[in-house]
Parts: structure tokens; sequence; C-alpha cells
């Protein structure tokens, strides 16, 4: 039971009184020596989390349920939309084959502080890799299963990895893509030389090893276990590379004691879920959404955690929910928008769904949030996220006893514990502006970037007082400190002088029956600065596609004349990035 009755009385005591309320915090955690000391300002200024403190993720992770009479509980149930194939993995099922694998990776050499490359698509073996890294104190850094070459060497010389592990193959849709040639061009290319590299066969396509430096997964895995190792809290867990929606990709640094809490906290508090409940995150492992809610929270809590390998269709999801009793699903305003173009063509009853449903990521237009809560009748919660973070910065909170507000529409949420977000607005007297995080930041947050071997905090991530983190997000913060999300800051719109950010004219735009997702850019002007150009994809299947002009009608409107949409291209796709959110800069007009 949470001892908070209301949002502000736990937010302040989080703010207030931060050393009891985050030891607090962490007696949902196993740990080796328990901390006595939450923070401690680092040489650097950053921050470390409970520091005379030790224990072990993967313990946490999956042995203690086993100790705690969970061993017969699912842990892991993976779905492969390419393949249809299934497979549930018991607590206990699953402490035999991560210590299997862990003492694996040993008789490779692989060792505390090693860095271990997982290029996998969604797979049990993918979460076994990282929880056997985590038990004997690698470091796993997990990569998108379909890199080329250059993208794989680029990382593979950024953490110099002592062991690759790969699977035979991807799918794109349902066609399997051979790992082997990426890997071979990534190796060719990269300076540093891994050890050796473990291979997962596919029955859909297998590969022919290269003598001496490739091992078999499950041959690994019937090493002689390794229990799991005492590690500091402040070790690292894992590295894992921001998806380029934030700059530069860059391999964000979690530490093992104050991303256990979070996550923990986070399962308790935001999503109300309990040991024994399900949780189904459509997050690809190689995302942070994938980290934290594929694997670590669900586990580290004691519940099953639902994974699917490939983009999951809407009646997918709703038959795995059903199946698999889940009470939290957390997806993403893209796969939301596919939901509701299916549905479209789907008859018949609707499966009973989740109690409750997340998304994050990138932006979500309030007709998607309204029409999500009105096909589902369940509460649909839009909350906010960095790979930086590595949980919600903003959220709703289920677990209080205080029935949280009604989600507004537009906005994502109330500050999670020891946030403190403010705007620094960039016309002084305005109310909207940058959103920067007061220091230090809560448990769960980057422990700073690798570079080089080290671990450092960029310079560029702090405002010049070095008191503040820049989320680079432009936002406004009501009094009742709800959050309202404006898109990042290099996407506002600058027209004579006067800003407007482009999520403000999408919103207007994606309000129209017949638009299934559009994005808005910025065009040099020679009179005026800039002006917006829109670019819009239909709903599949509409008759008619609306004018330019009703689109610009609307758009005027609404936030009148002087915004000067003029250009609206009617597209089939927008660019994304690898974990499918809309990346505007490849739209930008020169
Ligand atoms: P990434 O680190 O790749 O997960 O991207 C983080 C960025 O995604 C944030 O800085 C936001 O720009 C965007 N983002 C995450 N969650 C939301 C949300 N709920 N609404 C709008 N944008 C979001």
């Amino acid at each position: 039971m949470l001892p908070w009755t209301t949002y502000e009385a736990m937010h302040d005591a989080a703010l207030n009184q931060p050393e009891p309320f985050w030891l607090e915090a962490a007696q949902r955690i196993t740990w080796k020596q328990a901390p006595m000391t939450a923070c401690r300002t680092r040489a650097d200024g950053w921050h470390d989390w409970f520091p005379d403190a030790t224990l072990n993720t993967c313990h946490n992770a999956v042995d203690r349920h086993v100790e705690n009479g969970r061993g017969e509980q699912a842990a892991l149930i993976w779905h492969s939309c390419a393949t249809k194939e299934r497979q549930v993995v018991t607590y206990r099922e699953l402490q035999g084959r991560v210590a299997g694998f862990a003492g694996g990776l040993r008789s490779l050499g692989v060792g505390k502080g090693d860095r271990v490359l997982i290029a996998m698509p969604t797979m049990i073996e993918t979460a076994i890799a990282m929880l056997a890294c985590a038990r004997i104190g690698a470091v796993h850094v997990v990569v998108f299963a379909g890199y080329a070459g250059p993208e794989l060497a680029r990382r593979i010389d950024d953490v110099a990895p002592k062991v690759i592990i790969m699977a035979s193959c991807s799918f794109q849709g349902q066609t399997p893509i051979p790992s082997a040639p990426a890997l071979n061009d990534a190796l060719a290319l990269a300076a540093y030389r891994p050890q050796a590299c473990v291979i997962v066969q596919r029955a859909a396509c297998q590969t022919s090893f290269m003598p001496l430096r490739d091992h078999d997964f499950h041959t690994l895995e019937q090493s002689a276990p390794a229990e799991p190792v005492t590690l500091r809290s402040e070790d690292p867990l894992y590295i894992l590379h921001t998806s380029g929606t934030t700059g530069h990709p860059k391999g964000i640094v979690r530490d093992n004691g104050g991303h256990a809490v979070a996550l923990a906290l986070s399962m308790d508090l935001i999503y109300g879920c309990k040991p024994g409940d399900t949780f189904f995150t459509t997050s690809d492992l190689g995302w942070v959404v994938g980290h934290s809610y594929g694997v670590y929270a669900p586990l580290i809590s004691g519940c099953t955690s639902v994974i699917v390998e490939g983009g999951a269709s809407a009646s997918a999801i709703r038959a795995l929910c059903h199946e698999h009793d889940v009470k939290c699903l957390f997806t993403t305003p893209t796969q939301m928008r596919l939901m509701r173009q299916e549905s479209r063509n789907l008859s018949g009853a609707i499966l009973p769904t989740p109690a409750r449903i997340f998304v994050a990521g990138e932006y979500a237009d309030p007709t998607l949030l309204e029409w999500a809560r009105s096909y589902f009748c369940k509460p649909v919660v839009n909350h906010w996220w960095q790979t930086e973070t590595g949980w919600s910065i903003t959220a709703h909170f289920f677990g209080l006893p205080e029935r949280d507000p009604v989600p507004l529409m537009n906005d994502i949420g109330r500050p999670a514990p020891g946030f403190r977000p403010e705007i620094v607005p960039s016309i002084p007297g305005e109310q909207c502006g940058e959103i920067v995080l007061s220091l230090p930041l809560p448990p769960g947050c980057l422990a700073g970037v690798w570079k080089d071997g080290a671990i450092r905090v960029p310079a560029a991530y702090l405002d010049e007082t070095n008191r503040y983190y820049r989320t680079f997000d432009e936002g406004m913060i009501e009094a009742s400190r709800a959050v309202h999300m404006l898109g990042r800051s290099d996407d506002v719109i600058k027209v004579a002088g006067r800003r407007i950010s482009g999520v403000q004219i999408e919103k207007i735009i994606a309000a129209h029956p017949a638009v299934h997702a559009c994005a808005v850019v910025a065009s040099p002007d020679e009179l005026r600065g800039q002006r917006p150009v829109a670019y819009v994809v239909p709903n599949s299947g509409v008759k008619v596609i609306p004018s330019s002009e009703e689109m610009i009608g609307r758009v005027n409107q609404a936030l009148g004349r002087w915004i000067g949409l003029k250009e609206v291209h009617f597209v089939r796709h927008l660019p994304t990035t690898v974990s499918g959110k809309i990346t505007r800069k490849r739209l930008l007009v020169s």
C-alpha cells in the first residue's frame, strides 16, 4: 500500500524530503547491502543514487521470485507476428536459462564491466542475453536488429564489445532478413575487433558459423550456471543509444540501483500493477520502453510481461490482451493510429481490453486519444519519456488511492516523483517554452553518456547555471502541475517573429476524419522568415481525399491567417526513425 493519499503529498514528499522518500521506495528491492544514503553528489556535479548499497538486478528480476514461490508463474510470453511462434517461459525456466547463458558468456571471457552488444529482434533470447549480462555484471548494449553494416560498426566502435550476440535473421513483415551480411560488413568496417559472436539459429534462415568466431546461443545456455555477482548500485547495467529524436545517437548509461528502485516504484505508482499482473508493451526490446517495460520493470515487480516481435496488428494486440488477461497495455501513437485504421474494417464484438492503456514516445493528437478512449471504453493515458530518463517524466498515477483527475485530452500528466519541470520561455512573459528539469534528476535517469570508455554528462544537457537538465522539448505547465507538450524545440516555427509549434497546426489537421497522420515543418520564407508546410497521409480507403484548400481553411479558422499555411502535400508515408517516430527534420524544405 502506498503511503500517500494525494498526488500533491506524494510529489511534495519526493522533492522536499528526498532521502526518506527514496529510501522507503528502495525497500521494493532486495539488496545485498541495503542503502543508508539515497543520493550523493559526484565530483562532476551529477548524482549517484544509493551510493553505499550493493545488489544484483538479475537476482531482483528473476531469482527472488523463484525463491518467493513464483517459480511456476509465466515471466515472459513471446509472440512473433512474423513467424506466428509463441513461447511462454516461467520464472523457474528463466532462472535456469539465464544462469546457464551467463555461464556461457563467462566461458567466452566476459566479466564485470565488459560490454556485450546484442543486435537482436524482440525474442525470449534477447531478454535472456540482457539478464545474463546483468547477472555477471557485464554491460549490455542492445541495438536495433535491422541496422546495416555502417550503423552497427559505429556502435561497435563506440562501446568496444567483447562479444556480439545476434539472431540468424530478423524479419521485415513475414520476410526473413539474414543478419550475416550486416554483421560481416560491420566487422570489416569497425576499427575494434570483438572476441566472439554468439548466434541464435532461427528455423526461417540458418546461417553458417565462422569457425573460432561464432558460437551457438542454445549450446552456450547449457553451460554451468553462473550465480548473480554483487554490484555497486552505481555500476552500469546497460548502455542504450538514443534513437536520434534527441540529436545524434548517444550511448545513455543506466545504473543498477537507481534504475531498479525507479522502475519498481513506477509499477506501483503509475501503472497500478501488482505481482502476478500482466503487462504488455508493443515496443521493440531495443528501445528504452522495451528495456524498461518489456523486461526490467515487470520482472522486478514479479509480473508477467508480454512481448511481441514485429508490428502487431490491432486484432493481434486485442487477442493477446484477452488471452493473457493483460492489465496494462503500453503502446505508441503510431501503433494506435494503425489500430484506429484497422478498427474501421473490423466487425463483430470487441474483445475485453486491458484495464488501462498508456501511450508515449511521440505527439499523440487529441482526436486519436479520444477515439481510443471511446473505442476501448477504458482510460487511455499519454505520458512523456526520453531514453535519457528511462521512465516517465510526467504521467498519471493509478496506484494512488485518490483518483487521479481524468486525463485531459492534451496533457501528458503531472510530474513523476523527483521530477521538477520548469518552463524557460524564449520570449519573456510567454507561458510556453523549453521544459527543463531541476537537478538532481530522480533515480533511474541517465548516469551519463558513454564516451571513449568513460561515463560523462555532456555540457549540452545542462543549462548555463548547471542547475537544470535541458529536455529540448517545448511545453507549458498548468497551476495543477499538468504539463502540456508542444513538441521538440527545434520543431517550433517562427512566422514573422511569432512562434507556433508545428504540433499545434498538426492537431487541427489530424482532427479531419480523412487524415491518418500528418507532420508540419518550417520552410524558409523571404518575407516572414519561416512558414509552415504540411504533409498529410490520408486514411487508407478514403474515397475523396480532402483538398489542400480545405485543410488550409481549417487551420486559418482555428489559428488565424497569420500562420500563412499555403502548402499541403498529400503523401503515402511520413519518414520515421527506426523506432517508428515521425522525423520532421527529414521533411525540412530547403
Ligand atoms: P526517445 O529518447 O527516442 O525516446 O525520444 C524522446 C522524445 O520523444 C522526447 O524528448 C519527446 O520529444 C518525444 N516524446 C516522448 N513522449 C512523448 C509524448 N507523450 N508526447 C509527445 N512527445 C513525446
